[in-house]
């Protein structure tokens, strides 16, 4: 018995999320008695697979095999699926990624295993697996009784924190066996959106929505973003009218980011919107309108008009850094 994590890398990095899984995978392996298991596929070096030990895995498996250099979903769902089996896996964390939606499903059903998508929390009994999940937009929370002997738990990006402890992980390779044909797509070019800060990595996040009046006013956004260190982020009306790139829409049907500051411009905070960044530590909101519903989930708040109060926050900043240069 173990469990085991998929411990997603980009280029041969790890991301912050894929530690978060790693922890939380660690935490219910030993709520369950067992070791935690990571399967790294691609080409990540040795030290940074040993480094996973630093945050509760006991073994790495590393899968290197060139046609999985490329993310392939039917190849990387069979090779956590075959994965699972050989350490005989009874709960397998995902973390809820777009890559993780994407094979979450698929791991779920080539495994018969009940899939709880999008988990926030450890499980809160373990007979009967009971495992807790946002529903409603965030809005609401549900308690999922999972039955089936495996489980598929895909844990929701900066929803469990990342805990660091002494050690390191034993690395061994793995050979998974492919059927005929279990390759259906074939990646002929990668373009890359940007090298700007990636938004669900990002500590400081600047978003900005409607209230901008349109695309020609982002020039002060990403000023501010710029000298913060920040990442850009939007609401969807913003995206859906190609104001900015669709990769930068946060909410429920967009990316789900928790940074230590969100700074929201011009948006109002419905609930879909909130369902994204909800679990920011400090939201700092600059809006017109006193009544707009985004105060409520503030932290601190500028009643103003953003092209005003944008220019002067972006002064305060240079000065700032000027003064600490
Ligand atoms: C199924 C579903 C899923 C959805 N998913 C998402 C999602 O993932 N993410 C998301 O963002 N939305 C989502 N939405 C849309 C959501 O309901 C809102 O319509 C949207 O978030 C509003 O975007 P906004 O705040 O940019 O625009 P608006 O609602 O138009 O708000 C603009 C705000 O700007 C303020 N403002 C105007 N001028 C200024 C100024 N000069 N200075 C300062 N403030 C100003 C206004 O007071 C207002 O509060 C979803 C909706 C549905 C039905």
């Amino acid at each position: 018995m173990s469990v085991l994590v998929f411990a997603e890398n980009w280029e041969g990095k790890f991301k912050k999320s894929t530690f978060e899984a790693v922890s939380y995978a660690h935490a219910i392996a030993k709520q369950l008695s067992t070791g935690t298991v990571a399967l790294a596929i691609g080409p990540v070096n040795e030290e940074d697979l040993k480094n996973l030990g630093k945050y509760g895995a006991d073994k790495v498996i590393s899968v290197r095999q060139e046609q999985l250099n490329n993310f392939d979903a039917q190849g990387f769902s069979s090779v956590i699926i075959q994965a699972a089996q050989k350490e005989a896996a009874t709960v397998v964390v995902i973390s809820y990624t777009y890559t993780g939606k994407n094979i979450s499903g698929r791991v779920a059903a080539g495994m018969k295993a009940g899939l709880v998508a999008g988990t926030t929390a450890l499980p809160s009994a373990i007979s009967p697996f009971t495992v807790r999940k946002k529903c409603f937009s965030g809005k609401a929370l549900t308690d999922v009784v999972v039955s089936s002997e495996t489980k598929v738990l895909a844990l929701t990006p900066n929803s469990f924190s990342v805990v660091s402890m002494e050690g390191s992980a034993i690395v061994e390779s793995f050979d998974p066996k492919f059927k005929e044909g279990a390759f259906r797509t074939r990646v002929k070019e990668v373009k890359k959106n940007s090298d700007k800060v990636v938004l669900t990595e990002a500590e400081l996040v600047v978003s900005a929505g409607r209230g901008m009046k349109g695309p020609e006013n982002w020039g002060m956004i990403e000023d501010l973003a710029n000298q913060l260190g920040a990442g850009l982020a939007c609401s969807k009306p913003v995206a859906d009218m190609d104001w900015r790139p669709h990769h930068e829409h946060v909410g429920q049907t967009g990316i789900t980011i928790g940074p230590n500051l969100y700074v929201a411009i011009g948006i109002s905070g419905a609930i879909q919107h909130l369902a994204g960044v909800s679990s920011s530590k400090v939201i700092v909101v600059i809006n017109s309108d006193p009544e707009a519903p985004f105060f409520k989930a503030a932290d601190y708040g500028v009643v103003g008009d953003a092209f005003e109060v944008v220019p002067r926050l972006i002064a305060a900043v240079k000065n700032f850094k000027a003064g600490h240069s």
